[in-house]
């Protein structure tokens, strides 16, 4: 399994749907993937238990994976402590240039 992008996040998914929620690592901010439905597959209904449950933990993977995908797209990297930030955490110099956290920021005015 893909390591989480945020240090916190918390799994929203239900026995008929998939959805995460991944927060900043400096304020806690929240932000929640889209939610995707499960499907059976074509599988006709009443699925068996076993199937059911091998095609929901392989389609909850997949999920899974584009929503840590989107997150890392959604969060800032610092620069300088490599955490991942929402856009209220975020220092920017130069609009071109990676920020880094307000953390850091406030670390580097006090030298
Ligand atoms: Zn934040
Ligand atoms: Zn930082």
């Amino acid at each position: 399994m893909l390591k989480p992008i945020t240090k916190q996040y918390k799994d929203l998914s239900t026995a008929d749907r998939f959805g995460f929620a991944f927060c900043c690592d400096r304020c806690g901010k929240e932000w929640r993937s889209d939610t995707y439905t499960f499907d059976i597959n074509g599988f006709e209904l009443p699925i068996d238990e076993k199937i059911r449950s091998m095609l929901w933990n392989q389609q909850h993977e997949e999920a899974y994976e584009r929503a840590n995908r989107e997150a890392g797209a959604m969060f800032n990297r610092c620069t300088e402590c490599g955490c991942r930030i929402c856009d209220d955490c975020l220092i920017q110099a130069e609009l071109e240039k990676d920020g880094t956290c307000k953390d850091c920021g406030d670390k580097n005015n006090q030298i």
